[in-house]
């Protein structure tokens, strides 16, 4: 791992800022700078790590709190599970999710980029912290000692470890690390296989591509950087205020600059002839960024807003006795001295649509029943016959398919209402057992008389022995 600055390019709206001009990738090398950002980035880091590592152990009420069960096609999210036909559900939670990102990016800009998304907290609070660690800041000697590197592997290998039983976890379930499920390689390949897998690209991704995930990877970094507007909050540089820059000592110091202070390899601008601003083109806030661009350029891509920057700007200001802030948090607009507006068209209509959204979740969940009704096609032409009490009726097959969402053993009967009709089961009662998927055939019989038209729509509904409604379906009987 050379250590390199990245010498961020003058054309860097068209060039990344890591690969060089043969398409080469130059690897960043990125300085960790304490302060108060980084502080509380920990703050949020260290939940969140354990919430990224511990939701696939977690039960709530003896279910998963998180888990996709492709097996058993469902997923478990709260310790409620989710089946195929819940695709309300998803629907309306991917729309909210789609909103609700609009509205963040617009008021907050690339938040979860900077400081939710795994991947960058992984990177930046758990591995870049070992390597550095381990083998010291950019330029360290002790990067030449082999037996560092390897033990920054070794620690780098079990951190991925740990990361790839959560991921294979939130597959197969916890159940299976109690059951020692993966080491038993030859019952259960396909798990161990997926184990492997996720540890290879978990110990490829942090160990060696980085910050190419973000920038040429991950689309959601490019859909969020052109959701910006002039009112949205970002990491920006206040050039008005930093231009011209140059090389400057401290207030009042003679002494000569600090190697933080030298100019950076960036720097090809012209000496400025008249006084300089704030900015002592240090090159600290190009050092420490993870995507190795230089904020002094304005907005750009690959920024993720995670304020290592801001940090190490400000501890250039403190030493050079100047106000903080030169690289800051703000719009487009402050920065040009007017107002930012949070209240705008925009976000109000976001947060309508959430609203909605929202509610209508709320209300789909509060309908939402034990057990799931649903028709399957029926196979058996429905016939006209006199019931078992001699009626002129309509017999039909209805072949149902019944889900047991909860995590109790339930037993279900099903009656028609309102229509006089008599239902004939294969057996008295139904019992399912929590979680299961059953098919039942009830024989119905309905009054011919009940029948308008060639169809009726029929209302099932699916009771306990004691009359609670589990669950109902509508279902389409056509005469003979
Ligand atoms: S420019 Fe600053 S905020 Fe943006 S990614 Fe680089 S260090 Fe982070
Ligand atoms: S850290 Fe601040 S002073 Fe140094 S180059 Fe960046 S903006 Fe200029």
């Amino acid at each position: 791992m050379a250590s390199t600055v990245p010498s961020g390019p003058s054309d860097y709206k068209s060039v990344l800022a890591t690969v060089d001009q043969g398409g080469r990738r130059k690897w960043v090398e990125a300085r960790i700078v304490w302060g108060r950002w980084r502080r509380l980035r920990y703050l949020l880091a260290i939940p969140l790590i354990a919430f990224y590592c511990a939701i696939p152990f977690v039960r709530i009420g003896g279910n998963p709190a998180f888990q996709i069960d492709l097996a058993a096609r469902k997923l478990w999210i709260a310790g409620v599970a989710f089946w195929p036909q819940d695709l309300s559900y998803f629907v309306i939670l991917v729309l909210l999710g789609i909103v609700g990102t609009l509205l963040t990016v617009a008021w907050l800009g690339r938040v979860f980029c900077g400081w939710f998304c795994p991947h960058n907290v992984f990177l930046e609070m758990l591995f870049r912290p070992v390597e550095h660690l381990l083998l010291g800041g950019p330029g360290s000697p002790q990067k030449t000692a082999w037996w560092r590197a390897a033990l920054m592997w070794a620690v780098f290998g079990l951190i991925a470890g740990g990361l790839a039983n959560a991921g294979t976890a939130i597959f197969i379930g916890e159940g299976a690390f109690r059951h020692h499920l993966l080491l038993d390689w030859a019952a259960h390949p396909y798990a161990t296989v997926f184990w492997a897998v996720l540890f290879g690209i978990i110990l490829f991704n942090f160990g060696w591509f980085r910050e190419q995930t973000c920038t040429i990877v991950c689309p959601y970094g490019r859909f969020q950087t052109a959701m910006l507007d002039p009112h949205t909050l970002a990491v920006v540089y206040d050039s008005k205020r930093g231009e011209p820059r140059g090389h400057i000592q401290r207030t009042g110091d003679q002494r000569p600059a600090t190697s933080d202070q030298r100019p950076a390899a960036s720097d090809q601008r012209p000496a400025a002839s008249g006084p300089l601003g704030d900015c002592i083109d240090c090159g600290l806030c190009v050092r420490v960024c993870p995507t190795g661009i230089d904020i002094r350029n304005g907005n750009q891509l690959e920024c993720l807003h995670c304020t290592a920057c801001i940090d190490a700007c400000d501890t250039i200001m403190d030493k050079v006795g100047r106000p903080r802030g030169l690289v800051r948090f703000a719009s487009e607009e402050q920065l040009a001295g007017r107002k930012r507006q949070v209240l705008r068209p925009r976000n109000i209509l976001y947060a309508l649509v959430i609203i909605v959204l929202s509610s209508l979740l709320a209300w789909r969940l509060m309908g939402r029943t034990d057990v799931l009704v649903a028709a399957l096609t029926q196979t058996a032409v429905p016939v006209r016959e006199a019931d078992p009490d001699g009626r002129d009726c309509v017999r039909a097959v209805l072949p149902l398919s019944l889900v047991n969402r909860t995590g109790e053993a339930l037993q279900a009967g099903i009656t028609l209402p309102g229509l006089d009709a008599r239902v004939v089961l294969p057996q008295p009662v139904i019992t399912l057992a929590p979680g299961q998927r059953t098919t039942t055939m009830p024989i119905i019989y309905i009054p011919a008389g009940r029948f308008s038209g060639r169809h009726l729509d029929v209302e099932v509904e699916v009771r306990d022995p004691a009359g609670r409604l589990l669950g109902r379906a509508t279902v389409g009987v056509r005469t003979p």
